[in-house]
């Protein structure tokens, strides 16, 4: 590890095919005005896959990385037998992220959010003195404030104050990490436009989302794991998707171990599935739309509160934009599958029964979609099949131990006076 350089990448638009150099932190084109994703084409067309010890960085030929950072690790493959025999598949492959050590699994934050996490910071020069900007509604902000706790990096975290909860960690924070909220009733939406204010100040800068290729090549190890321990591109992978990242980062990974010539040309169907009623996405696949449909922002909160998967519930999705998901599903020949709270509920027990972890709602809504799929005949039973346990193993990771939470140094109400949002968090980190 000590002998790392950074990865060489150059960035290309979807939209154009453009090419051109990444100056610094690049989310977009500068020279293409509609919305678009920049995909990285990395120099090693190759994976040299590095040894155990290297975490997630053991697949640095395809993140983009400056350096490598502390406390890493990779998603686990393996082959089902408890609930492949249950369904009658004969090559079902779980990818599990979360905490499971007795498969080697050792994310402590419990979702591949961490492998998002890991990627972006690792993107971020050394010396960057700017605070890195998060908004979430739990995953995603566990995730960053562990990272950059371990490593000494500036965050900030926006946070919904009903969501606080999901900031657990089993010993406290460097102070390097800083979380604000917005107050009680808040959500999500409220989080990122506190964080947009946030945003304002000279010092902070934006992580990007979907756009930030680190994000989605972070994401995409899963399918990088999976294919380096089967040998070959699954047929099938099954994801449950609130914003939909990491269905478009499977799909990219699938074209590059296409290139690298090893593992097959087979193009992998996106089986990707939402949690009802909350199914904006699956509404506008369904309708054959590129766009999504009208949705009334006070169903989808109240929507949004009904549902299990709250990580899901994600009302500006990366779906239409040029290489979004509309594009990965068109591409693969993909389907949008829908699971309610009971069938998620159900398969995140059997799952439990079967493999013997803890699942969280959003990988038994994914598990959920599998069991129907298989049902409704669409998987044939000697098929490759890839199933992203996206988060698992709290109830594991927890049993035993002492929490410690991260608490709001500052909870602002929903309607913020902007410049006292600047005024307040830089004073945070000075
Ligand atoms: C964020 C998250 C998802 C949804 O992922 P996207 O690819 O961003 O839609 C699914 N499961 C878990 C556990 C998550 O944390």
């Amino acid at each position: 590890m000590k002998d790392f350089t950074p990865t060489s990448y150059t960035l290309e638009c979807v939209a154009t095919g453009r090419e051109f150099e990444d100056t610094g932190w690049m989310l977009a084109d500068p020279q293409y005005k509609e919305p678009s994703l920049v995909r990285a084409k990395y120099a090693r067309k190759q994976l040299d896959v590095k040894p155990a010890e290297w975490g997630l960085y053991r697949f640095c030929d395809w993140l983009p990385v400056r350096r490598i950072l502390k406390g890493s690790s990779a998603p686990v493959t393996y082959k089902s037998k408890g609930l492949a025999k249950h369904l009658g598949l004969e090559n079902l492959w779980i990818t599990f992220n979360g905490y499971y050590p007795a498969i080697g699994a050792t994310m402590t934050t419990c979702s591949f959010k961490e492998t998002e996490a890991y990627s972006v910071c690792g993107r971020a020069a050394a010396d960057e003195q700017r605070v890195l900007v998060v908004a979430s509604a739990g995953n995603t902000a566990r995730a960053f404030a562990k990272v950059c706790s371990d490593n000494n990096i500036k965050l900030l975290l926006s946070v919904p104050y009903d969501n606080i909860d999901a900031l657990w960690f089993d010993e406290p924070l460097n102070p390097c990490v800083k979380l604000i909220s917005c107050d009680k009733g808040g959500d999500y939406f409220d989080a990122i436009y506190l964080s947009d204010l946030a945003l304002k100040g000279p010092g902070f800068y934006a992580e990007g989302g979907a756009k930030n290729i680190a994000r989605r090549d972070g994401m995409a190890c899963t399918v990088l794991s999976a294919v380096t321990t089967i040998g070959r591109i699954p047929d099938y992978y099954f994801q449950a998707v609130g914003s939909g990242t990491g269905a478009i980062a499977a799909w990219e990974a699938n074209m590059r171990l296409i290139e690298d010539g090893r593992f097959g040309t087979n193009t992998m169907k996106i089986m990707v599935s939402q949690n009802a009623p909350f199914v904006p996405m699956y509404d506008a696949w369904r309708a054959d739309s590129r766009k999504m449909l009208p949705y009334d922002a006070d169903k989808a909160r109240r929507d949004a509160e009904i549902i299990d998967a709250k990580v899901l519930s994600n009302r500006r999705p990366p779906y239409a934009i040029a290489g979004g998901l509309y594009d990965a599903l068109k591409a693969t020949g993909g389907e949008f599958f829908v699971a309610t709270n009971a069938m998620a509920r159900k398969a995140r027990k059997l799952f439990h029964d079967l493999e013997g972890v803890d699942i969280y709602s959003a990988a038994g809504v994914a598990t959920a979609s599998l069991i129907n799929a298989v049902a409704a005949g669409k998987i044939e039973k000697d098929a490759t099949v890839m199933l992203n346990i996206t988060g698992g193993g709290e109830e594991h990771f927890k049993e035993g131990k002492e929490l410690w939470y991260l608490k709001p140094s500052h909870v602002f109400p929903l309607d913020p006076d902007p410049a006292n949002v600047v005024e307040t968090v830089e004073a945070l980190f000075n």
